[in-house]
């Protein structure tokens, strides 16, 4: 089968390609390795994810997207002619329509540059949507009506929080708190209670094998190893879902500050709306367990996590580009 339509989640801890009626074809860390000496892309993706913490002096790995924009628009490009060109593969009878969805808070400069390493990949026509609006789109929800839907979408770099009526963003809030900070005060939190350093990775997995955003009934428990401070020797210790509700509960109660203020900025009509259907989460840091419970509970507004959290923006994007027409409001700028 030939692939005409690619849709893309650009983001900022992974790129998901999904193209209509086969699904997501390309799920790869937004990792790109470079030569330090003439920044020559040597390598993209898991490739390039294995080499962080490991690579010579020589190789840097950077990631092209950091707290929802454009860090570095050569690596972008590198990154977005990598993973259209694997999409592709080798035969090309026809070029791709390629939608992307991006950060809501990205610059129409930053957009343009977008496009243009979309096109320079052999795309026919590129499109941009913002990311809210394509997750409530791939959460299954009726952006084109007229009444008011919130969508919180929390990655790794930021949390993008919209309400979205007629297929437009009435009020939104981008905050960069998502996974990658709760890894960062998890590791912080370690290192203080237990005198144990702990990497990015052990972190992570700290989180998302007992990570919790409430105290739980009956804890979790997990073994971690990692290098006594004192001694300096590695070390094993076991890590509870306490502790890591204690390590998020900072950051997370700046979370429920920003969801708060897009409520309060939101017409009187629309937020009935909201309260009526409730809040809808997607992205990785949305599975946090109890996320969805405090949300509710702090706020007062039923809370969802949509299904396939993590693959809400890819496959909005392969809907999207589907159904041009009933979505074109929704895309921002087109080539
Ligand atoms: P982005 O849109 O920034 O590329 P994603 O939506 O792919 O980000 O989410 C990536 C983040 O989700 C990472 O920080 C990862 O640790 C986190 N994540 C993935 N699965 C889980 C889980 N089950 N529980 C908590 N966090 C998770
Ligand atoms: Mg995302």
């Amino acid at each position: 089968m030939f692939i005409k339509k690619i849709g893309i989640d650009l983001g900022t801890t992974n790129v998901l390609v999904h193209v209509p009626k086969k699904g997501i074809i390309v799920n790869e860390p937004s990792v790109v390795a470079i030569s330090k000496e003439d920044r020559k892309v040597l390598a993209v993706g898991l490739e390039a994810k294995d080499m962080i913490g490991r690579t010579p002096d020589s190789i840097i790995a950077e990631r092209p997207l950091k707290d929802g924009v454009i860090a570095n628009y050569n690596t972008t490009e590198a990154m977005l002619r990598y993973f259209i060109n694997k999409a592709l593969g080798g035969v090309r009878l026809f070029r791709p329509e390629v939608m992307i969805a991006v950060p809501a808070g990205i610059t129409s400069t930053e957009r343009r540059a977008v496009i243009d390493a979309a096109v320079a990949s052999g795309a026919k026509a590129a499109y941009i949507i913002k990311e809210p609006i394509v997750a409530a789109i791939g959460a299954d929800i009726p952006i084109g009506a007229a009444s008011g839907h919130m969508i919180i979408d929390i990655g790794g770099g930021t949390a993008e929080i919209a309400v979205i009526s007629l297929g437009g963003i009435v009020s939104c809030g981008s905050v960069r708190i998502g996974g990658n900070k709760f890894d960062a005060e998890i590791a912080e939190y370690i290192r203080h209670k237990y005198n144990i350093a702990v990497g990015e990775r052990t972190a992570e997995e700290v989180k998302i094998n007992i990570g919790s955003a409430m105290f739980m009934n009956k804890p979790l428990t997990l073994e971690v190893k990692g290098r006594d401070m004192i001694s300096g020797l590695p070390k094993i210790i076991t890590v509870t879902s306490d502790d890591t509700t204690e390590a998020l509960q900072n950051v997370l109660e700046k979370l429920i500050d920003s969801i708060k203020e897009v409520l309060q900025q939101t017409p009187p009509e629309l937020s009935a709306d909201v309260m009526d259907k409730g809040i809808i989460m997607s992205g990785g840091s949305s599975l946090l367990r109890n996320l969805d419970e405090l949300v509710a509970g702090q706020t007062g507004v039923p809370t969802y996590v949509a299904d396939d959290a993590l693959l809400c923006v890819a496959k909005g994007t392969g809907i999207a580009l589907d159904n041009l027409e009933s979505y074109k409001r929704s895309i921002l700028a087109t080539k």
